[in-house]
């Protein structure tokens, strides 16, 4: 058989721990026998973010720029507990992906991936539901003071321009806690403009929510900027037939229970993080949800939801055979070469891509899976828990 052809490279960032395992074994018996993979290889893996002092990522992210679309394989975020397992650290790097999102910028978009055999919580969910979280500002860049006697509290602002707005916050006649929280139009509108984006990709409607009846002037920005932003838009949703719809973040949340789900909700970066935990856990399981960071311009970085799965790696190198679920990292895979294919017109790829996913959920609906999807499969048919080697061999044959 002759192998389908790529013309530009993805930029691969392998990772960590189990994932690392999975990434190898993916690409060996899932990608490799079947295309002439073209990638630029970043190892983000701890000990060589270590040796590069983090220029490897980057190195990593300044290629995604470059090329467009990359692949990546979870990494661990050193903490103090990780200091003492690896001694040979010299720092506490900062999260890989914290750093690529500050070079991209842009909205991070979490899909679950839907099998037949795994049902919702929420009954009526018979599609997706994506989240596109703001990754900027709010309460995860605010400042904070504490005051023990009553006072006043103001809010200056100084421009660069010697103009000056002054308001006060609170006038307290006893202990007070205040917040000062701020965000900036540029990543208002670079998130508005990458939602709009992957809605048109994806072929389904954006919602977008804030407290704007509240917060006139803060969220009232946010809103004003997605409608200044959709204007540009407009046409193309009106000929896919999509929708742009907004409303209040307590009606969003009403709706999206009762909703079927297949739309995209855009949220704060508060909002975000607590949605996206709501929505990941009432569809079933991190193990199948997939993210995509998507910068303003374009820029395309495929990788799991989840983390290293440390737990399972410690088996591993006990010599035990895990039964790690592969699928998301599989998707961020098909996900990045899918999206290669599209932009170099390569259609072949896409059709890989999407063989690759259909084969993925075939397998799990006629009922091999891994152990943590097994627990939760409905009864209507056969389930066998199979470990990560065997699940991969099964897929590639069936390939
Ligand atoms: P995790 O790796 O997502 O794993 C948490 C638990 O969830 C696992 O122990 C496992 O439960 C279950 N799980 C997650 N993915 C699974 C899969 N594919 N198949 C089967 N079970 C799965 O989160 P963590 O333990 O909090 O973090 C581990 C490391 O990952 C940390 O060093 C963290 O910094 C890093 N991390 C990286 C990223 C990223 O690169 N994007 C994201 C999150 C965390 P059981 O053990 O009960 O089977
Ligand atoms: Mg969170």
């Amino acid at each position: 058989m002759e192998k389908i052809k790529m013309s530009t490279p993805l930029v691969e960032m392998d990772g960590d721990e189990m994932t690392r395992v999975l990434w190898k074994e993916i690409k060996e018996k899932l990608i490799l026998p079947f295309v002439d993979l073209k990638t630029v290889y970043y190892d983000l893996g701890l000990l060589n973010r270590n040796a590069t002092k983090d220029q490897v990522t980057v190195d990593a992210a300044l290629a995604t720029k470059k090329y467009g679309v990359a692949v990546k394989c979870a990494t661990i975020t050193p903490n103090k507990q990780r200091m003492e397992e690896y001694p040979e650290l010299t720092e506490m790097w900062k999260s890989p992906n914290a750093t690529i999102r500050s070079i991209l910028g842009g909205t991070v978009f979490r899909t679950p991936i839907l099998s037949d055999r795994i049902h919702p919580v929420v009954n009526c969910w018979k599609k997706p539901i994506t989240i596109a979280r703001h990754a900027y500002g709010d309460i995860y860049k605010a400042v904070e003071i504490v005051s023990n006697v009553p006072g006043t509290c103001k809010l200056v602002f100084e421009g660069a321009d010697g103009s000056t707005q002054e308001a006060i916050v609170q006038i307290t006649d006893g202990p007070a806690v205040f917040q000062g929280q701020h965000n900036l139009n540029q990543s208002i509108r670079d998130f508005a403009r990458s939602c709009f984006r992957y809605a048109l990709d994806t072929s389904q409607d954006l919602w977008f929510s804030t407290k704007d009846t509240i917060s006139k002037q803060y969220d009232g920005k946010f809103k004003e900027i997605f409608e200044e932003e959709f204007q540009a838009f407009s046409s193309d949703f009106e000929n896919k037939g999509i929708h742009y719809f907004y409303t209040l973040i307590d009606d969003a949340v009403a709706r999206v229970i009762r909703s079927e789900g297949g739309f995209v909700w855009a949220c704060k970066n508060y909002d975000g993080d607590v949605m996206s935990d709501m929505v990941s856990t009432a569809f079933g399981s991190l193990a199948m949800m997939t993210s995509v960071l998507v910068s303003a311009d374009g820029k395309y970085e495929y990788e799991a939801a989840h983390g290293t799965v440390t737990r399972h790696y410690y088996r591993y190198l006990k010599g035990e055979k895990t039964s790690t679920n592969p699928v998301a990292t599989i998707f961020a895979w098909s996900g990045a070469l899918r999206k290669r294919g599209e932009l170099d017109g390569l259609q072949d790829l896409c059709a890989f891509a999407d063989k690759l996913e259909v084969q993925t959920l075939e397998l799990i609906n006629n009922g091999t899976m891994t152990g943590d999807l097994a627990r939760m499969a409905d009864d209507s048919g056969h389930v066998e828990a199979v470990t990560t080697d065997l699940f991969l061999d099964k897929l590639a044959s069936s390939l």
